[in-house]
């Protein structure tokens, strides 16, 4: 056969490219697909121990590709390379779900008066408190909504008058399951379906 023999014993054929002298694809447990190029070459270069070191700080997804190659030294190309064959999102992508988690994290912690107690009541009653996220235009959390125990939850404040009755809020929709209403004296919580009208005046305490 016509061909090349390379300095480590490789026969190339003449007119052959590499990865048809290797066409298995090999996957090194640093995770980077191999082709045409031997484990132990691989594994001994730079290239295995960056994608060590890039797989580590993968699990962060905060860290931007610039970060990444400031740290290992290399340019962000390079490591959009190497984050490309370690099968990983896109940049772009890892920023939308970094950007979504400082949101809600913002949002958990500095959110009204009204989301900070329920928070508290919830971790209190052990309760899973689940912003709900809109994504229509940008990123941005529902400030009288809230998933709380799986029920979704309309709040609203409760008009208190000095003589002792309440004034229901007006509500736009009425899809929630539990309307959660504040007060000075605390929580009113009302079931959707024995939701008073807006307006409504009503003695708490009493059924309307
Ligand atoms: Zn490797
Ligand atoms: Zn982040």
């Amino acid at each position: 056969m016509l061909g090349i023999v390379k300095a480590d014993g490789r026969k190339i054929p003449l007119g052959a490219t590499d990865w048809m002298c290797f066409p298995n694809l090999f996957v090194c447990d640093c995770g980077m697909a191999l082709k045409g190029q031997q484990n132990s070459w691989h594994r001994a270069g730079r290239a295995h121990q960056q994608a060590q070191r890039i797989k580590a700080l993968m699990e962060n997804d905060c860290i931007t590709f610039v970060e990444m190659g400031v740290r290992l030294g290399i340019t962000r190309e390079r490591v959009r390379q190497i984050a490309a064959n370690l099968g990983y999102p896109r940049g772009r992508k890892r920023r939308r779900v970094c950007t979504i988690h400082h949101h809600r994290e913002r949002f958990t912690n500095s959110v009204t008066a009204e989301l900070r107690e329920l928070r508290v009541i919830s971790e209190r009653w052990n309760f899973t408190f689940e912003p709900i996220m809109r994504d229509s235009y940008g990123i941005y959390f529902l400030r009288r909504r809230i998933m709380l125990n799986g029920f979704l939850c309309q709040i609203g404040s409760l008009c208190q008058h000095p003589l002792d009755y309440t004034v229901i809020p007006r509500i736009e929709s009425h899809d929630f399951d539990f309307f959660l209403g504040r007060s000075i004296d605390g929580w009113a919580v009302i079931p959707q379906k024995e939701m008073p009208l807006s307006g409504t005046i009503c003695v708490m305490g009493r059924p309307k």
